[in-house]
């Protein structure tokens, strides 16, 4: 019944869904996502009846993706559906692109990063990459690197090591963050312990105390480098790189994509957010100039979306139809990404 899913030699976007469980603040409230045949989201809009405070059906809509995870999804299956294939390619040196997409709340950073219990697909994909590199022949031929950083109100910040600002500069490799801390990682079992300290370095917003900030995107990119031969026995270096991202909460970027980057400056709208939206559109439309240049979550990301990158978006979404708006958003967004 599952539809075979493969990234290789397609160069698109792949775009999932997951809902998350129904949360204990929303006890009470109406289901209105329901996934059919794995790959369809059919989501129902309630009204509420006129003369009682009961909630009826008024209209619904089918969203078809690649794949559709429901709240009973592990997030194993998440990994392996989504994420699997590029951990594959970027031993092969290809670079690839995995972002979660959706409101605050509806399950982003649990996608990504996870709990101690049930780790994320950040962790999940080191924890992968580290047994494909050891059951290849070559072995201690691969090295891999991990960055965390974060992007807030336009503003790089190392995640591992914090401090001040960080400023993106031009190389011959690409786009750098300059001074970024590059974590020479040996084993899965470091990693966690290393995410989870970086993603309590994110930037709180002070009326949110505790709470990560709904505006800052967390970008963990894993690099590894090895060494070949090539037709003429000479050793070239390879270098592959795998960007996961937690991004921003995409609720205050609602409806504001028809307007103009510039008109929304300063009002509060994430701007890393909106050029991301410009650039999966350029690309999707199949446009030969792609506005990387827009924000520092798209110049960070020059190398590692379009071309021969792949790239996999998840959109986060509750189950609730207290998120009706929210919701519809997200999947409009991502339907439109396919
Ligand atoms: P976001 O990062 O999008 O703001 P979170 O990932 O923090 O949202 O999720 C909000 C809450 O829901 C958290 O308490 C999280 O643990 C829980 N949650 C989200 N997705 C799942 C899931 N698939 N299974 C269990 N709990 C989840
Ligand atoms: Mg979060």
């Amino acid at each position: 019944k599952k539809k075979k899913l493969s990234l290789v030699d397609e160069n698109r976007i792949m775009v999932f869904v997951r809902v998350r469980p129904i949360a204990k603040k929303e006890a009470g409230s109406r289901c209105c996502v329901r996934i059919v045949n794995h790959c369809e989201v059919y989501l129902t809009e309630f009204a509420a009846q006129d003369d009682y405070l009961r909630l009826k059906r008024v209209r619904g809509r089918h969203f078809t993706f690649d794949a559709c995870f429901s709240d009973s999804a592990t997030q194993q299956e998440v990994y392996s559906t989504s994420t699997s294939e590029l951990v594959e390619s970027v031993l092969q040196g290809k670079n690839g692109t995995v972002f979660c997409y959706g409101a605050t709340g509806a399950g982003k950073t649990y996608t990504m990063l996870g709990t101690v219990e049930s780790p994320g697909v950040m962790v999940l994909a080191i924890k992968d990459l580290f047994s494909k590199i050891r059951t290849r022949s070559c072995d201690g031929n691969h090295v891999v690197h991990l960055s965390y950083l974060e992007v807030y109100n336009e503003t790089v910040r190392d995640l591992i090591s914090p401090g001040r600002p960080l400023v993106l500069r031009e190389d011959k490799q690409g786009i750098v963050a300059a001074g970024l801390t590059q974590y020479r990682a040996y084993s899965t079992d470091e990693v966690m312990a290393l995410l989870q300290q970086g993603n309590r370095n994110r930037t709180t917003e002070p009326t949110r105390a505790n709470e990560t900030s709904s505006r800052s995107h967390a970008v963990l990119q894993v690099m590894v480098e090895y060494r070949v031969r090539d037709a003429a026995m000479n050793i070239v270096h390879r270098v592959g790189k795998l960007s996961l991202i937690d991004l921003a909460g995409s609720e205050r970027a609602l409806a504001t994509d028809q307007r103009t980057l510039r008109s929304l400056e300063g009002a509060n709208i994430n701007r890393s957010l909106l050029a991301l939206s410009s650039c999966i559109n350029a690309l999707v439309e199949g446009k030969k100039h792609i506005p990387y240049r827009n924000s520092k979550l798209t110049q960070l990301l020059k190398d590692s979306l379009g071309g021969t990158c792949n790239t996999v978006m998840i959109a986060n979404i509750s189950p609730s139809n207290l998120s009706f708006g929210e919701t519809q958003n997200t999947l409009h967004w991502a339907d439109r990404a396919k």
